[in-house]
């Protein structure tokens, strides 16, 4: 088969203490999932949970920098714990979504907040603000084998090393499992699949130059430079 145009490879993740990698299919986001995130943006606290997705090639890995994005002047951080999907799977009940489960990791869902503002407003989709080159930067992935499925476990982000975000994983109002069970109801989860598991309070701006370093407990850390 002879091809008249280049094709691209699919981005592979680090998996922490191996030499193999994770092969990165689709960006699953759950929009909301900390109160408190949800009071500093003024949204219904009572909604069910929604999701976006972001292209896999958004992926920044292996400590590359987040180059600042064009045509916006409010570029957010929203540090999130990611779950890798490791074996398919719909209409995932709870009790079952661990079974599904490679792993964790860090992860940011950077965000042009200006550009998603507008969306909002005028009833448009989130692309521009949520889906744009090199929005989703991620830590290596710790398989579940190793360190099991956590459920509790600080979870912070500094910009300059000033704590920004910090907050524990057991206030996500959808918990892994249940998040699982209702994107699983929308789309058939797949092995590559990863998702950001919505961010807590105290997202804020950055800037060419900033420092940006997270971490969840137990999982691991991430440090991107805006560029
Ligand atoms: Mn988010």
């Amino acid at each position: 088969m002879s091809l008249p145009v280049p094709t691209v490879s699919i981005p592979t993740i680090e998996i922490a203490g191996s030499e193999e990698r994770f092969p990165a299919r689709r960006i699953y986001c759950v929009g909301r999932n900390y109160m408190a995130h949800i009071r500093e943006t003024g949204n219904d606290e009572r909604e069910p949970p929604f999701f976006f997705q972001k292209p896999a090639d958004a992926l920044v890995l292996d400590g590359g920098d987040f180059p600042y994005p064009s045509l916006s002047e409010n570029v957010h951080h929203e540090i999130e714990l990611v779950v890798a999907i490791g074996k398919a799977g719909r209409n995932i009940a709870p009790g079952d979504a661990h079974g599904h489960i490679f792993g964790y990791a860090v992860g940011l869902d950077m965000t042009r907040r200006d550009i998603q503002g507008v969306a909002k407003e005028m009833r448009r989709p989130w692309e521009a603000g949520k889906s744009f080159d090199h929005a989703a930067p991620c830590s290596p992935i710790v398989p579940a084998a190793d360190i099991g499925h956590p459920e509790t476990g600080a979870i912070w982000l500094k910009v300059n090393g000033e704590l920004r975000q910090e907050a524990d994983l057991s206030h996500q109002i959808w918990n892994v499992p249940e998040s699982i069970a209702h994107l699983s109801e929308l789309f058939e989860l797949v092995p590559g699949d990863l998702i950001f598991t919505g961010t807590p309070s105290g997202v804020g701006p950055v800037h060419p130059g900033d420092v940006m370093e997270g971490g969840i407990e137990g999982i691991g850390e991430l440090r991107v430079r805006v560029v």
